[in-house]
């Protein structure tokens, strides 16, 4: 048997009825649906650069381009159908009692896969908010409109922009999200599937799981800075190994 082959075995092997499951994911579970990742060789990023585009002094500067660009994605996922990575998962929610799914992912492949317990640590594509928190308006609230009839879209309460419900970078996650999180770190086994693992505080849970004892997992077509923490990297798409391991007799 090649190590790949071992590896895929031995992660068969941990999933138990009564194991404590965490897996993370992050862009690459979503790239075989056609979703671009941000980093790796079709990342967005080699396109446009994140500070254009992904933080507060960006909308601040030209709410209009970065709306622009937001709408572009939504109509891109809008397209998108979960792949196989996604199905797995999914099942694995429904099966293990204790399955906890954290994902940076934005686009909601996760939740149309009917995955169970999934903790959105970047918020979602799908959400709006008020970019001036008027007191009027909630938080976060669903909204699909694809395309709105101008971006960027106003304010439903105020008048003034709305903003898409994600974290942009320089932003802090929702502390309820965070110690959700931290729960799920205290785990029997942390997989991390198409994650690059550099954008903290997201990366460092996979760190944080093996301080607790968990045993660690990664998924994904090359080795990432998660490497030192790793009990096991399986180098490959998420989409065919976790198809592999959901296929293996026990
Ligand atoms: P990233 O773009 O930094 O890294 C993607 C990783 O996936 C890379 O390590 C790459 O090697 C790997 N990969 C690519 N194809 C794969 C495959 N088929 N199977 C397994 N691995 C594969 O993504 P990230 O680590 O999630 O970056 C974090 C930020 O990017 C988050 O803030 C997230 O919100 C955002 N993001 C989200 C989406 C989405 O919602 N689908 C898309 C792009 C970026
Ligand atoms: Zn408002």
């Amino acid at each position: 048997m090649s190590s790949i082959d071992e590896g895929i075995f031995q992660l068969s092997q941990l999933l138990e009825p009564n194991t404590r499951i965490t897996v993370l994911t992050g862009a690459g579970v979503s790239a075989a649906s056609g979703v671009p990742t941000f980093r790796g060789k079709e990342g967005l990023w080699n396109k446009f650069r994140p500070e254009d585009l992904a933080t507060p002094g960006a909308f601040a500067r030209d709410p209009k381009l970065v709306w622009e660009w937001y709408q572009y994605r939504r109509e891109l996922i809008l397209k998108c159908q979960p792949n196989r990575a996604h199905d797995v998962l999914a099942t694995w929610s429904g099966r293990y009692p204790d399955f906890t799914l954290i994902t940076q992912n934005v686009d909601g492949l996760h939740e149309r896969a009917g995955t169970l317990n999934v903790i959105r640590f970047h918020g979602s594509i799908w959400d709006v908010g008020c970019w001036e928190g008027c007191s009027g308006s909630p938080h976060r609230w669903n909204d699909e409109t694809v395309p709105f009839a101008e971006v960027p879209p106003p304010c439903p309460h105020c008048g003034g922009y709305l903003r898409p419900g994600v974290v942009w970078f320089g932003e802090t996650i929702d502390p309820e999200v965070l110690e959700k999180s931290a729960e799920a770190a205290r785990c029997d086994l942390f997989l991390t599937v198409g994650t690059s693992a550099v954008v903290h505080p997201a990366a460092g849970l996979i760190s944080e799981s093996k301080g607790h004892g968990a045993f660690t997992v990664e998924i994904n077509v090359e080795e990432t800075e998660a490497l030192p923490y790793l009990d096991l990297a399986l180098v490959g798409k998420a989409e065919e190994i976790l198809d592999r391991v959901e296929r293996m007799p026990t």
